[in-house]
């Protein structure tokens, strides 16, 4: 018998930032040396291109994806967003569909992701007291135990009207659902999303979220969309009850669309919180406004992770789940004008692309509180992805080919293909 299950010889990593062999055995990393003088079932030769860590989508929401596929066009492109249709089209899609429909589907969104060289994943849920009740979450549950050996999946389910008791009630039922179903266990985390756009309640709503949290001695991660001042105060609010609750550490604020509207004291005073809280941010490439303080933060040591968000679904009718391909848009769309000096263009250098690779890598792992078993270390789940470029920046330009995706030490997709025995949909 070979020592090694895997050998993957001449691969760049950009950690060590030097050629390496992982050996790879029992799932985990065993061996990273400059050269392994012993056999394995599998040899894989890098060809001095890069071998990186799989990728982390922080934030997508799987139980939604592909709602806004059918015939020739997407149903999500009907109109331009309307908050109410939208909520409206979720009713009606979610009244008809059936637990084993959004299971497939969701399914077929992890494939999709894991094929682009995703093993992480972080996915809200949503539930509904008035009308589909948990069946999301008993979806999305489902389909994390059966794609378990495809990526690990932490889940966020949120519920509208939180601050009422029927909203506390289901909002609290999901997490137990997803903590004691199946035989996996990842994280599930409180969600939920605008205490003041949606709730009209900014107080009553983060308290519920933080009370529920709490009660299940859970993490939250929370989608703060209002613009302007308002996001700007419920953040400040957001950043309050985590310290009063001893929550640092256990809170991310996804999108705060609110940071591209604030003037410059407002944004230094909560970088010093997110950094105090330890509060993560979670940016999407299809919510990044180019004029928010992406370099800023990043440089002054928020975590600021990237997420893919909405798959074909009517919020958003594009999407592929590509992490890769989300660095790229991000990189366009920061890429700021003349009025900008220092940072035009920034993220196009070679330091600026390598910000937006950490954002779907190690910032995202430690979004995820998985930075300990994440990266190319001895001793780590071998989770790895075989690019046909050799650096991150290129990785990104060229959108590189997934030659191989490793998840636990087994070869799951090559060449953006999931490979079909381990395929999970029908
Ligand atoms: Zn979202």
């Amino acid at each position: 018998m070979a020592e090694y299950d895997i050998i993957i010889r001449n691969a760049y990593s950009n950690e060590h930032d030097r050629t390496l062999a992982i050996g790879i055995a029992d799932g985990t990393i065993a061996t990273l040396e400059k050269e392994i003088d012993a056999g394995a079932d599998t040899e894989i030769d890098a060809e001095e291109n890069l071998v990186g860590p799989g990728f982390v989508d922080s934030h997508m929401h799987i139980d939604k994806s592909f709602a806004a596929c059918g015939e020739r066009r997407p149903k999500g492109n009907e109109s331009s967003f309307d908050f109410a249709e939208i909520m409206a089209r979720e009713e009606e899609y979610f009244a008809d569909a059936s637990v084993e429909e959004i299971t497939q589907r969701a399914l077929q969104n992890i494939e999709m992701a894991v094929a682009a060289g995703t093993t992480y994943i972080r996915s809200h849920v949503t539930v509904n007291h008035e009308t589909f009740g948990l069946q999301n979450m008993e979806a999305v549950t489902a389909a994390r135990d059966e794609a378990s050996h495809l990526a690990d999946i932490q889940l966020v389910p949120a519920a509208r009207h939180v601050p009422d008791e029927a909203g506390k009630r289901i909002l609290s039922d999901a997490i137990e659902l997803g903590k004691h179903s199946g035989s996996i266990n990842e994280p599930v985390l409180v969600g939920g999303s605008d205490p003041a756009g949606s709730n009209k309640n900014i107080e009553g709503t983060i308290e519920a979220w933080f009370d529920i949290a709490s009660e299940h001695d859970v993490g939250l991660d929370v989608h703060i969309q209002d613009g302007g001042t308002l996001g700007g105060y419920t953040l400040e609010r957001l950043l309050e009850y985590t310290e009063k609750n001893g929550y640092d550490g256990r809170v991310t604020a996804s999108h705060c669309f609110c940071l591209s509207h604030l003037p410059e004291w407002q944004i230094d005073g909560l970088i010093d919180e997110f950094n105090a809280r330890e509060t993560s941010v979670v940016s999407c490439y299809q919510s990044t406004r180019p004029s928010m303080p992406v370099r800023e933060l990043l440089e002054s040591g928020v975590t600021l992770a990237h997420g893919t968000d909405n798959d074909r679904d009517f919020v958003f009718p594009h999407g592929n789940a590509d992490s890769l391909e989300g660095a790229l848009v991000e990189s366009t769309k920061l890429h700021g004008d003349r009025t900008f000096v220092d940072d035009y263009r920034w993220f196009d250098t070679n330091e600026g692309l390598g910000w937006l690779w950490s954002m779907i890598t190690e910032q995202g792992a430690t979004a995820l509180d998985i930075e300990k078993q994440y990266g190319l270390k001895e001793g780590n789940p071998a989770n790895l992805v075989v690019f046909d470029e050799p650096s991150p920046q290129w990785a990104i330009i060229s959108q590189a080919t997934r030659r191989y995706v490793i998840k636990d030490g087994t070869v799951v997709a090559r060449d953006g293909e999931l490979l079909p025995e381990h395929k999970v949909t029908e």
